[in-house]
């Protein structure tokens, strides 16, 4: 993999990726983020000599991985004139584009790509937003979902990167389609968090424990990530006590290391799942691709984001917006 790393945002997710990245090549980072405390604190903490902190997104434009949060930003980042990584000098330069944003900004900024190059030495832009949470980034378990054919001659050289970081490496097909699985990837898990919680309220109102509930859904067909991951079997075995640290439920105490168990601090910001509903309903109005929970989930994740109480919690706080009770 290339001996040097350009990468903006060093967020939630993209500090422990950039960590992983670290850890496992001898590749030297040059990162940029808005937050000046967030770029110092990353490299007292990385091996010395290895990171160096760039004055603009413009001079991260080596070969760039980059976690930043909405189109918005990422249109920032690559086009702003003079400073942007556009600005930069880009033939034969790759872009690794790991953030969930809509694919209409992905997709335009793959074309300003291609055009800020020529055609002998191409600049080359893909798609390859993740899932897994931020304990999967720390744990380097997270999943890709990359944005071209298993079968293009440049998906090994991508794969090679990205297997730094992750687990899992899945191409999709072609440009743009791992963004749209990740789209598809976080309307269910949205809805299936939201109505975990309502499931769970429910169960806990009429007067069962919620341990007891949750272990009970684990072996029927309500069967979930969500609810699986933290039955009382799972959370309190010494043997599957790793795995319960790092995952999430929506009821505070049904797993006493969750982030749900710690005032939902950390994890999976309740605004940036909103975010995502919202592109996964406006990717299905574009296909004609019906989606009845859609609107109902946004609105649900939209209200909990406005409140200042659960405003930048992890997504799980939807189960506290519902009215549920911490049964601790
Ligand atoms: P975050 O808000 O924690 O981090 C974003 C970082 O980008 C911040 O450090 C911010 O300072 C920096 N930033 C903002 N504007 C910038 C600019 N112009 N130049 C340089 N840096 C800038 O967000 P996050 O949770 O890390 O999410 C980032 C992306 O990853 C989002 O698209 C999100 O949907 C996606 N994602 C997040 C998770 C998760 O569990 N948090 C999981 C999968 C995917």
């Amino acid at each position: 993999i290339p001996q040097r790393f350009g990468w903006v945002g060093l967020g939630a997710m993209g500090y422990p990726m950039a960590n992983q990245l670290l850890k496992n090549s001898s590749s030297k980072l040059v990162i940029f983020d808005l937050d000046q405390s967030v770029l110092h604190r990353f490299v007292r903490e990385a091996p010395s000599g290895r990171v160096e902190i760039a004055s603009s997104t413009r001079q991260v434009a080596d070969e760039s991985v980059r976690k930043r949060p909405t189109g918005k930003h990422v249109k920032e980042v690559y086009l702003t004139a003079e400073t942007g990584l556009l600005a930069a000098n880009t033939p034969g330069k790759v872009f690794v584009d790991c953030s969930t944003i809509d694919l209409a900004t992905s997709i335009a900024i793959g074309e300003a790509v291609s055009m800020s190059s020529d055609a002998e030495n191409p600049a080359r832009f893909y798609d390859c937003p993740v899932s897994g949470g931020t304990a999967g980034a720390v744990k380097g378990t997270i999943t890709f979902m990359v944005g071209m054919a298993a079968d293009d001659p440049g998906f090994p050289f991508i794969r090679s990167i990205l297997s730094t970081m992750g687990g899992s490496i899945n191409p999709m097909g072609r440009k743009g389609l791992g963004l749209a699985a990740k789209l598809c990837n976080n309307y269910l898990s949205g809805t299936i968090a939201l109505a975990t919680s309502e499931a769970m309220n429910l169960g806990m109102k009429l007067g069962i424990d919620p341990k007891v509930l949750s272990d009970c859904l684990d072996k029927g067909s309500a069967a979930n990530w969500v609810n699986s991951t933290v039955n009382p079997g799972k959370c309190f075995s010494v043997f599957d006590l790793s795995l319960a640290i790092f995952y999430t439920c929506t009821v505070p105490g049904v797993c006493p290391d969750a982030v749900t168990s710690k005032s939902y601090e950390g994890g999976f910001k309740v605004q940036l799942m909103e975010k995502d509903l919202r592109l996964a309903v406006e990717a299905a109005q574009g296909v004609g691709a019906k989606l009845v929970l859609g609107d109902t989930t946004i609105q649900a994740y939209h209200s909990a984001a406005s409140d200042l109480e659960y405003r930048d919690k992890d997504s799980r706080v939807v189960y506290k917006w519902l009215g549920g009770v911490d049964p601790r």
